[in-house]
Order: structure tokens, then C-alpha cells, then sequence
């Protein structure tokens, strides 16, 4: 922010005086991108978890929309073209990471809100229970026409095009990162610290001096990561941008489910400790075909549930307590915000106004 800005802002609030300039500007934005984690999946999430309805909490915050998450040609989109609309505020093709195909057949690179804070000078982080290169956190670094080209998006993800790039990647994934580093003769190990990053397989390495990696093959313990992954990208006077993406397909759907409550658990935790100055977000990149079919109160939801599943020919489509089909769905996803910035989420909105928000959110204009 240039200081011209910093006086705009404090006559602008002396005349309005109605609210502070803390109130109306971020230093900082938190994304949380439950990924599959439609409506209907966070419903059956907060009763499975707690046998009450509306009880987590990102259903008691204090902002919220509907965001539509159709893809430039499909009206159910896949997580690359999902996360791409949300980051950088276009929609593209399924399968495509922050790019936009043009009328020539090329692919033109579109910047993501992650390489607006890099560029500004901020802290950056990407957190996610997914492989590091995998659609949702790729879209944030990496400029690809097809999300499964992982080779392209390591070396990308160590090869920014804005400020120093990501400052802290927690994931999993390691045993392809060391596939594809062999390629270039190296190992996950020596590519990340010829490009200047910390390297190890535990979350508490995120914390010290300089940009830090964390990559393995098996789940973590999720609160802990991301407070050490807050605790270090605080830091910086600047402010940073995390991004968390916490995967909540619902193909299995107890595993699914716990994942949403995880997340939820993760994203209370993260409202109490970031600052004031914060703009937290919650939203799905698309919704799953997930129904809640029946239940009694007064009976563990948890409980009616296994208890149908145990049943001889049960199915995850036939269960009559919670039925999945396997597949994402085109409707309308929650999007929820508070901090700063955050009243501009309401209504029905496409997904790539989240993009919008987050600019205003810090004062930020688009590139032309
Ligand atoms: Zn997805």
C-alpha cells in the first residue's frame, strides 16, 4: 500500500467516522475451500458430528451467499476450473488451471489472487489435505491447460512468475514430487532448497527463518499445521494470503463427512486467533451428490447411519439414511465470509466474484 492510500483512508474515516479503517480494509485474507463440501454435505456434516442442525460453525458466520460454480463449458465443473474462477475471478475450461484457452487454441495465464500478494509483498501459504500439485492448490501457483500434468506444476510451483512465491506449502504428495524432481536428477529435497525453501515431512517445520516446504504421503493433524502455518505467515508487517483447501468428497462418505467436520473445526479455531484485520472465507469449489434421506432425533445420526451401511447389500447409493451418488453436482454453493470486506458477500453470486471480494477486501485494483 502506498502511503498516499494510508491518508485517503484516514480523512475518508474522520468524515464517516461511523467505522473505523480497520473495519473496512484487510491486512489479510484467509480462503478455506472445502472441496466437494456442497450445501447438503455440510447439513448432514453438523448433524453426523453433532446431533444438532446449523452447529458448526461456519454456519454461524455472519456473511453469506450462494456462489454458482459452472465452468466456462460445463455447468458442473471439476476442481481446476472451480478453484480458477474463485482465485483468479475468470471461469475456464474443466481441467484447466488458471488459464483461459483462446480463440488461436493457445492458453493465455490468468494471475491469481496469490500472485497479487506475492507481487505486493505479502506472505503466501497453501495448505491442503490433498497432493501439492493437485487441482485446488495448483490453481494458486501454477498456469497449466491440463491439471494433470504434475511435472509442469512442481516446477512451476518453484518457478513463480510473482515476488518469491509461496512462502509455506504444507500437502501431501511427496512420493510424486520425488517422481518428477527425479526427472530433472534431484530430489524433492534439493529442488526445494536450491529454491530456497526449509524441506521436511513435518508440519512443525513450517515455523523459522524463510519459506519452509512440508510434503508426505500421510494425513496430519490439521489445527496444529495451520496455526504453525498462521504463526509464520504473521510475521510479515505486510499481511499474507493463506489458502486451505481441506477435501471433502463424499464417495466415502464417513470419511467425507469427518473431513467436513474437521475443516469446520479448523476454520472456528482460525476465526478466534486471526487478528481483527482478517477476511475469512469459506467456500465450495463444487457441490457432490450427497442426500440426507432420514433420521430420527434422539438417536446418534453417526449410529443410524453405520447401522443402515452394515445392512446386506447396503450401498453408498441406496443407504437410506445418506445416499451418495458418486459425482460432483452443478448447484449453488455456501459461500460465507466475516472480517472486513466480508458484507459483500450476499446474494446470488457467480464463483468468480469470491476473486472480486478478496481484491476489495485488501484495496487492490485488477490488472487491465
Ligand atoms: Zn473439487
Amino acid at each position: 500500500m502506498k502511503f498516499g492510500s494510508i491518508g485517503m483512508m484516514a480523512a475518508a474515516g474522520a468524515l464517516l467516522a461511523a467505522a473505523p479503517a480497520s473495519a473496512q480494509q484487510a491486512r489479510n485474507v484467509i480462503l478455506f475451500l472445502g472441496d466437494a463440501g456442497g450445501i447438503p454435505t455440510l447439513n448432514a456434516a453438523g448433524i453426523m458430528a453433532h446431533d444438532r442442525p446449523q452447529s458448526l460453525y461456519i454456519q454461524s458466520m455472519p456473511d453469506i451467499a450462494l456462489s454458482d460454480t459452472s465452468s466456462l463449458n460445463n455447468w458442473v465443473t471439476d476442481s481446476a476450473a472451480g478453484m480458477t474462477a474463485i482465485i483468479t475471478g475468470h471461469k475456464t475450461n474443466n481441467g484447466m488451471l488458471s488459464v483461459l484457452p483462446d480463440a488461436n487454441g493457445a492458453n493465455v495465464p490468468v494471475k491469481s489472487f496469490l500472485e497479487y500478494a506475492e507481487q505486493r509483498g505479502l506472505s503466501t501459504g497453501v495448505v491442503t489435505n490433498m497432493p501439492i500439485w493437485d487441482a485446488t492448490p495448483a490453481a494458486t501457483f501454477a498456469h497449466v491447460p491440463s491439471r494433470k500434468d504434475k511435472d509442469q506444476i512442481f516446477r512451476q510451483m518453484l518457478a513463480p512468475r510473482f515476488g518469491d512465491g509461496v512462502d509455506v506449502l504444507i500437502g501431501k504428495g511427496r512420493s510424486d514430487a520425488e517422481a518428477s524432481f527425479a526427472k530433472d536428477g534431484v530430489t524433492a529435497e534439493q529442488a526445494f532448497a536450491k529454491a530456497g525453501y526449509r524441506f521436511g515431512a513435518d508440519p512443525a517445520t513450517v515455523e523459522g527463518k524463510g519459506r519452509a516446504a512440508v510434503l508426505r504421503d500421510e494425513d496430519y493433524a490439521p489445527i496444529p499445521a495451520v496455526e504453525a502455518t498462521l504463526r509464520q505467515l504473521s510475521r510479515n508487517p505486510k499481511g499474507y494470503f493463506l489458502m486451505v483447501e481441506w477435501d471433502m468428497h463424499t464417495d466415502d462418505p464417513q470419511k467425507g463427512l469427518r473431513h467436513a467436520a474437521e475443516m469446520d473445526d479448523m476454520v472456528r479455531r482460525i476465526s478466534a486467533i486471526a487478528g481483527k484485520d482478517t477476511l475469512i472465507l469459506f467456500t465450495a469449489d463444487h457441490s457432490f451428490g450427497l442426500r440426507m434421506n432420514s433420521g430420527k432425533r434422539g438417536a446418534p445420526m453417526a449410529q443410524q447411519y453405520a447401522e443402515a451401511a452394515a445392512k446386506p447389500g447396503s450401498t453408498i447409493a441406496t443407504n437410506p439414511v445418506i445416499s451418495v451418488v458418486d459425482t460432483h453436482t452443478g448447484e449453488e454453493v455456501l459461500a460465507a465470509a466475516s472480517g472486513p470486506g466480508a458484507n459483500r458477500v450476499h446474494g446470488f453470486l457467480p464463483n468468480t466474484r469470491l476473486f472480486d471480494v478478496m481484491m476489495a477486501a485488501m484495496g487492490w485494483k485488477k490488472d487491465k
